[in-house]
């Protein structure tokens, strides 16, 4: 770093500025990255305690600066983000950035609940836990960071983040943007903190340090597991396998455009994008010929299926070289070029093909033919394999819709539109990057981070 100062006044003045704006690390905190575990939640516990005995008021700005301070580092993270992972759409990731910094909720999440009557008042709240442990994905990493960090500051808490190593560049730098945002509007140091080297280890350490007292596991089912039998708290957000069906009362042309856009989006990385179609027999023919004029490429060639198959799919998961990849990347290995446009790969399969029940994390969108939208049900039923994660539906039928909803059980259910209006893209409600299935939280917000407390005064106070 260089800078020309003329006195010592002048390069104090300097080095607060720099230390404020992040660019110079204060001792105990490297802008919230530390190499040591337990010193970080050390540091994240006196944090915590200063903002709990703050005014809510600094939670406001501090969550306001979040917004106002990454607004600016959107295009700076999708392309980091793609960069270091090798996954996922820059424009498709910028926008996820935009959505979760405006539709994320705040303190506005926590309502303040009273029972009055003759023996008092009694008020219920919505109190901090303190450090939250919160494991991220590659697939969404800064995302993650931002929703958790907002919603779980809101909550009063402060978060030590456990990132995935292959994120781990676009991880730390989130995390310094975020100590940047809490510093500007004189927040607490360190009360987003994160480890210099992720690992299994260090994820681990952070699970059974005494001080950690919720677990928040954005991930795969080996996490998710992880944290549930850690014997703390734990909320668990863990994969999916989305099927969307489509009937014959459905707007197939709207239905098409939907599908195509809602797979691709961020090369279906979003662990709520569609995975697989099931469609009803007498539309099928005309579902895939719109698809195609929304950005699809049918596959047909049997051979050539074998061949994508067995480059994709190692040992029954998905190969990571090809995971998050663009349709027209994957298409080239298989000796096929194709324009830019092509977005997605379609092709027919049966319920049981590998493709239909693997969570494929990629533009390979496979099509199964049912006889109706009952047989539809159950088959989309079964490819969710009761993870009760998410399900899209075109169909313009009450009743269908109706026994489809209450079937899935799923924690996010569109209807007639693209898997992403479940979060808040195009659709009613808030936006999250932790959809907490197995642990019944849901969509997440800074509800989801507080504890509820009952604080009864007797005798006084109802004024009924
Ligand atoms: P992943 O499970 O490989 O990793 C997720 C995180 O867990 C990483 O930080 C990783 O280091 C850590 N981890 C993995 N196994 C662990 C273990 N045994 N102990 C401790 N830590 C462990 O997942 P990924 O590939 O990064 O993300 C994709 C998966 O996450 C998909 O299955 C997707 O559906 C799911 N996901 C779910 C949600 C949701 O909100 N429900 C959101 C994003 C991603």
């Amino acid at each position: 770093m260089e800078f020309e100062v003329n006195n010592i006044e002048e390069i104090v003045e300097l080095i607060m500025k720099k230390m404020t704006e992040g660019d110079i690390a204060s001792n105990n905190s490297k802008n919230g990255v530390f190499n040591n575990v337990d010193e970080a939640i050390d540091e994240a516990k006196k944090a915590q305690e200063i903002l709990f005995s703050s005014k809510l008021e600094m939670r406001e700005k501090i969550v306001t600066s979040i917004r106002d301070t990454l607004k600016n580092h959107t295009l700076e993270l999708a392309e980091l983000g793609v960069r270091e992972t090798g996954m996922g759409r820059v424009a498709d990731k910028e926008l996820k950035h935009k959505i979760v910094l405006e539709k994320t909720p705040g303190l506005e999440d926590l309502k303040a609940f009273a029972y009055s009557g003759d023996d008092g008042l009694t008020v219920m709240e919505l109190s901090p836990y303190g450090v939250i442990g919160a494991i991220t994905p590659s697939t969404n990493p800064s995302e993650t960071i931002i929703c958790n960090s907002i919603g779980m500051i809101a909550a009063g808490n402060a978060v030590i983040f456990a990132p995935h190593p292959g994120a781990k560049k676009t991880s730390i730098r989130t995390v310094e943007l975020i100590n940047e945002a809490i510093k500007k509007v004189g927040g607490p140091d360190n009360l987003v903190v994160t480890i210099a080297e992720p690992s299994i280890e260090n994820t681990e350490k952070i699970i059974a340090n005494p001080n950690i007292k919720m677990l928040v596991a954005t991930g795969g089912p080996g996490v998710v597991k992880t944290v549930m039998s850690s014997g703390k708290k734990a909320i668990g957000a863990g994969a999916g396998n989305p099927p969307v069906l489509v009937d014959e009362t459905a707007d197939i042309e709207k239905a098409a455009k939907d599908i195509v856009a809602g797979c691709s989006f961020d090369n279906n990385l979003p662990c709520i994008a569609e995975k697989e179609v099931v469609a009803v027999d007498s539309i099928v023919n005309y579902l895939i010929f719109e698809m195609q004029k929304n950005g699809a490429y049918l596959l047909k060639d049997k051979e050539l299926i074998e061949k994508l198959l067995s480059m994709v799919l190692k040992n029954g998961s998905p190969d990571r070289k090809y995971v998050g990849k663009d349709a027209k990347y994957i298409l080239k290995q298989i000796g096929i070029e194709v324009s830019d446009e092509i977005k997605v790969i379609i092709l027919e399969t049966s319920k049981e093909h590998p493709f239909a029940v693997t969570e494929l994390l990629m533009p390979v969108l496979p099509i199964i033919r049912v006889k109706d939208a009952l047989e539809g049900i159950k088959v989309a039923k079964d490819l969710e394999h009761g993870l009760r994660h998410t399900a899209m539906i075109h169909s313009k039928n009450i009743d269908i819709l109706t026994k489809y909803a209450r079937e899935m059980e799923t924690t996010i259910l569109v209807k007639n539109g693209p898997s992403y209006a479940g979060i808040g893209v195009g659709g009613e409600g808030h936006t999250t990057f932790t959809i907490a299935g197995p642990t019944g939280e849901g969509l997440t917000s800074a509800k989801s981070f507080a504890r509820n407390r009952r604080c009864v005064l007797v005798g006084g106070f109802s004024i009924k």
